[in-house]
């Protein structure tokens, strides 16, 4: 094993840690995934309690889903369908992880469309986030159900079920997890104290010109409508 797999299966084991510590994924949920190669990742087995992740737990497999050696007895993240639908049509993505952010989640139950445009950071650090159609998890359609989202968002919701959050590092999908995350709580809370009063249309006009200058989806190279 190379120095840079090794460094990224710590990795992967330390964003387990966070994403138990912070609720993200609670128990046995979600999945992490990072690129070792054009056509190879490394992710997270299946059922595995994500407090207690270990580096040598993480399995590799190739953008076809076959295990890395072949006969290897390791089983990979029953989601894992997911992941590679993302490798397969995003080049620029490094690292995926898909988590059960409880607040955020709980808009998909109500049919509450992400509130993106509550503070500048949605609309500068994360873009439009849209409620990709339910799927039962684990299963093939799941990844065909992402795919005419995928190149124009990083953040995503999964109907009744979680989040998916790419970037170039695992560390910056982790970073836009936590921020959706955020900004559903606040938008909870808000909503329990008041009625929401909208930041202004001209200001909501910068920050989406900041988000696509920043390259945020989904307006990325588009012009603004
Ligand atoms: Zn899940």
């Amino acid at each position: 094993m190379n120095i840079r797999e090794a460094k990224l299966r710590n990795e992967i084991a330390q964003i387990a840690q966070q994403l138990a510590k912070t609720g993200l994924a609670r128990s046995s949920d979600g999945n992490i995934s990072v690129r070792l190669s054009n056509d190879k990742i490394l992710i997270t087995p299946a059922g595995a309690y994500k407090a207690w992740l270990e580096p040598q737990e993480m399995v590799k497999i190739d953008l076809n889903g076959n295990l890395q050696p072949r006969h290897s007895d390791m089983r990979p993240s029953s989601e894992y369908l997911m992941h590679l639908a993302v490798y397969r049509q995003r080049p620029d993505i490094q690292a995926v992880i898909h988590a059960h952010p409880p607040m955020a989640v709980a808009l998909t139950l109500v049919g509450q469309p992400f509130p993106a445009d509550l503070v500048p950071e949605g609309l500068t650090a994360l873009g439009e986030v849209p409620t990709v159609p339910y799927a039962r998890p684990g299963t093939a359609q799941m990844g065909e159900q992402l795919k005419p989202y995928l190149s124009k968002h990083d953040a995503l919701l999964l109907d009744h079920h979680g989040s998916l959050t790419v970037g170039k590092t695992l560390k910056e999908a982790l970073i836009k997890l936590e921020r959706l995350e955020a900004i559903a709580q606040l938008w909870m809370l808000a909503n329990k104290i008041g009625t929401i009063i909208p930041l202004p249309a001209e200001e909501l006009d910068f920050l989406k010109e900041v988000g696509i200058r920043q390259g945020q989806h989904p307006l990325k190279g588009e012009p603004l409508g």
